[in-house]
């Protein structure tokens, strides 16, 4: 897909125009303004109602392009990053289903301050909504969904901020499609050495460190909760590092949890959406994407990445409730239950990051607990941190990338429920009792007072249902936001 910007529409050749407009608009005055034309509405039967998003596609007579397709825009008092990235996103929906090549967007008039801003939102929304994960599907030519080519922005931007910001947008959005087909991989293709593969393709691609240590050397370093994780499955498990930028700084270190398919191991799930289990690599899956993309923008910033990459299946050999591990920082864990396994494996990815790289900010995206789905939903990540300085931060890097999220408390005296009486902790607290809670403050006891922002994605990586403006399935929820927050640091 190729974007680029121009400025005199009746230059550039084009089978479609997407027409942007807030209520209450002259659509037709509008489309004079830009094509000279005369364009008659059917607005005027009152029939479109200007919504964020709905769109209308017109055939036009004799007049070339031939199509236009209105993009409702709502309440122009309204607008927002997050309306037009809604917007764009539809609009490819609507444009994936046309015999389309070349496809010029008018850009909406938004305050000179942000309008670069909006360049690049719009390049990664056309890049973000164009998505579609099919590869196992043998769709018949009609069937065949295309994307346009081309996509001629008309905009009075120009120069190379506007192109970078472009450039930026497309880059994004490429890495967090990347992270989409991770998590829609099967868990038979999408293995801890899959994801491993893809980590050293990507660090040989943008130039940065990429190390996988594997069983022995997890043993080795002595990470016996992922190791207790890992032993039910013959997929060997894989603890993936990266590092990028400049080694003086003290680093941000990402860390992810990679589990390529979680059924819960002895203490089996319900077999209901249990194939949707393969997305619970999906806070993995962000942090390969993010450094992609930092990489890819040059970031100058010096980032650690860690992937503990694990099946969690039963079996003979794997771990039961009720058995101790010791982690890699030494302190034991009771086994409640063997599905609160993420935390496990994340435990010792943060005491590892504590011991190797002196983080000045750990970031840590899990799909970690059904709770915080109940608490939540599909709209809201949970997020947690013992660093209130961040939040602001975050908050505003969301108004950009409309990830949204609420912040949840590190409750201390709901630590109580950690405590075991064979081991120095247990692995879950009590049963409907704030589970996203118990386990954010599991993963605290490691990190301790080291900055660090932990993100339950729990509900918001996956969509079950395709929407108007994103596809079923993975969503790589906190890519683009961790990108905007990165950049601002
Ligand atoms: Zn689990």
């Amino acid at each position: 897909m190729n974007i680029q910007i121009v400025s005199d529409a009746k230059k550039t050749k084009h089978d479609l125009i997407v027409l942007p407009f807030f209520q209450g608009q002259d659509i037709a005055g509008i489309y004079k303004k830009y094509f000279g034309g005369t364009l008659t509405s059917p607005l005027s039967s009152r029939d479109f109602k200007n919504k964020i998003g709905r769109t209308q596609l017109l055939y036009t007579a004799g007049d070339v392009p031939s199509r236009i397709l209105l993009l409702g825009l709502g309440e122009q008092s309204k607008f927002s990053f997050a309306a037009w990235r809604l917007a764009v996103q539809t609009a490819m929906t609507a444009l994936l289903g046309l015999n389309v090549e070349n496809v010029l967007i008018v850009m909406p008039v938004v305050k000179a301050s942000e309008a670069t801003r909006y360049l690049e939102l719009t390049a990664f929304a056309l890049t973000f909504g164009a998505y579609q994960f099919d590869q196992y599907q043998h769709a018949t030519p009609d069937e065949k969904k295309t994307v346009p080519n081309n996509f001629y922005i008309l905009s009075k931007l120009k120069g190379r901020s506007a192109n970078e910001a472009l450039a930026a947008g497309q880059l994004i959005g490429n890495s967090a499609n990347e992270a989409r087909d991770l998590g829609n991989h099967p868990a038979n293709i999408a293995t801890p050495s899959h994801l491993a593969a893809h980590a050293i393709a990507l660090s040989k691609k943008h130039k940065f460190f990429c190390r996988i240590m594997n069983r022995e050397d997890i043993k080795k370093e002595g990470m016996g909760l992922i190791l207790g994780i890992a032993q039910g499955s013959s997929e060997p498990a894989k603890f993936i590092i990266l590092e990028y930028g400049d080694k003086k700084q003290p680093p941000v270190v990402l860390i992810g949890k990679g589990l390529t398919f979680d059924s819960g191991g002895v203490s089996i799930k319900p077999s209901d959406k249990m194939e949707e289990m393969k997305y619970d690599m999906a806070g993995g899956a962000d942090v390969l994407a993010i450094f992609g993309a930092a990489a890819g923008l040059k970031l100058p910033l010096h980032l650690i990445g860690l992937v503990p990459a694990v099946e969690n299946l039963p079996s003979g050999t794997a771990s039961r409730p009720g058995d101790v591990l010791t982690a890699h920082n030494g302190q034991t864990v009771e086994i409640i239950t063997t599905d609160a396994e993420g935390r496990m494996v994340l435990a010792d990815a943060i005491s590892f990051a504590k011991k190797h790289y002196n983080p000045k900010l750990i970031l840590e995206y899990s799909t970690l607990t059904g709770a915080v789905v109940a608490a939540l939903g599909n709209q809201l990540t949970g997020f947690f941190t013992n660093t209130p300085a961040v939040v602001k931060n975050f908050s505003d890097a969301a108004k950009l990338t409309d990830e949204k999220f609420w912040m949840l408390p590190l409750e201390d005296s709901y630590k109580d429920q950690l405590k075991s009486q064979f081991a120095d902790m247990k692995n879950v607290g009590e049963r409907g009792s704030a589970g996203a809670i118990t386990a954010a403050l599991f993963l605290q006891n490691f990190v301790g007072e080291t900055p660090w922002v932990h993100f339950d994605i729990a509900g918001t990586a996956w969509t079950t249902q395709p929407k108007p403006h994103l596809a079923a399935g993975a969503t790589a929820w906190g890519v683009y936001l961790t990108m905007e927050f990165l950049r601002n640091l």
